[in-house]
């Protein structure tokens, strides 16, 4: 497979895609930061089924770091992302710098609430506006008819949604499950800071996660759960626990078992200095 085009700047990028789509082609968006997995690879393949084109933005976004977070060390190999994007389909890349995405004298952001709220919005407050608004830029920028957000990030995913509704974006937001390595962590870049010893640990978060679920999905006690799962990943060398949670699948507030509506728990933990998160249906 040849290599996929790698644009630079918004000019170039929209027009390639006007083109596309002057011809009648679909487009499709995968938001990527880039050092790419094999979980990216099924969001690309996704996209290949769901439009004609498929454009994959990889920008390391810094304004949804905080300045504490790992934005500097964050791994970035632009050469090894195209030769798997090249294999997997993917017909160009959308690179731009910092200053492309920011020119001077930028001062918008949106900043959503409802879903953003809970969760990772309270142990990383400026998140989600950063994210919200580079996926709006995002969507503008490549027109893109459709854009594909994997359940690993679950939250950034109803946050999304969220925006697109409220703001009425004419893209429309398609979710491809977590891939996992086999003993059940999710892939993530992030998987690349962990010693052998802590990803021979890593999986306790998931394991975790499923432990609650069954406890939630038969009406059990989800606090009592929740706190033997935080015993368990503590013990299991997992150096502190920001969240374990069981919410309401759509709006993220309370779950009701029996209520009929879909559950999902969540949870993030830090192992050494890896913040690592996941989450599962009930
Ligand atoms: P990132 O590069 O980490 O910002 O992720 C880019 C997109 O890939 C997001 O929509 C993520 O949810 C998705 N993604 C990352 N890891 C996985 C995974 N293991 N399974 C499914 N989607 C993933």
């Amino acid at each position: 497979m040849p290599l996929p085009r790698i644009v630079r700047t918004v000019k170039g990028l929209r027009s390639t895609v006007q083109k596309w789509r002057s011809a009648g082609e679909s487009v499709a968006l995968v938001p990527t930061m880039g050092a790419l997995h094999d979980g990216h690879m099924t969001l690309v393949k996704l996209a290949k089924r769901k439009a004609d084109r498929t454009v994959v933005s990889i920008f390391v976004n810094p304004t949804q770091f905080a300045p504490t977070e790992d934005l500097s060390r964050y791994p970035r190999d632009e050469a090894g992302d195209a030769a798997k994007l090249g294999s997997a389909g993917a017909d160009l890349i959308w690179a731009p710098s910092v200053e492309e995405m920011y020119r001077d004298g930028f001062a918008t952001t949106i900043v959503p609430k409802g879903a953003a709220l809970p969760l990772e919005g309270e142990f990383r407050p400026h998140h989600f506006a950063g994210v919200a608004t580079v996926c709006a830029k995002l969507f503008s920028q490549s027109m893109a008819d459709v854009a594909i957000f994997g359940e690993k990030d679950y939250q950034q995913l109803c946050v999304i949604r969220q925006v697109v509704c409220d703001l009425d974006l004419p893209v429309r937001i398609v979710a491809a499950p977590t891939s996992r390595d086999r003993d059940g962590l999710a892939r993530s870049s992030r998987n690349a800071y962990l010693t052998a010893q802590e990803r021979a640990i890593a999986p306790a978060l998931n394991r975790a996660l499923h432990g609650i679920a069954a406890i939630a999905a038969k009406g059990g006690l989800v606090n009592k759960a929740i706190d033997v799962a935080t015993h368990d990943l503590l013990h299991a060398g997992f150096r502190k626990v920001d969240y374990l949670a069981v919410c309401d699948a759509e709006t993220l507030g309370s779950f009701q078992t029996g209520s009929g509506r879909p559950g999902r728990v969540l949870g993030a933990a830090w192992l050494g200095s890896t913040r690592l998160i996941d989450n599962i249906a009930i």
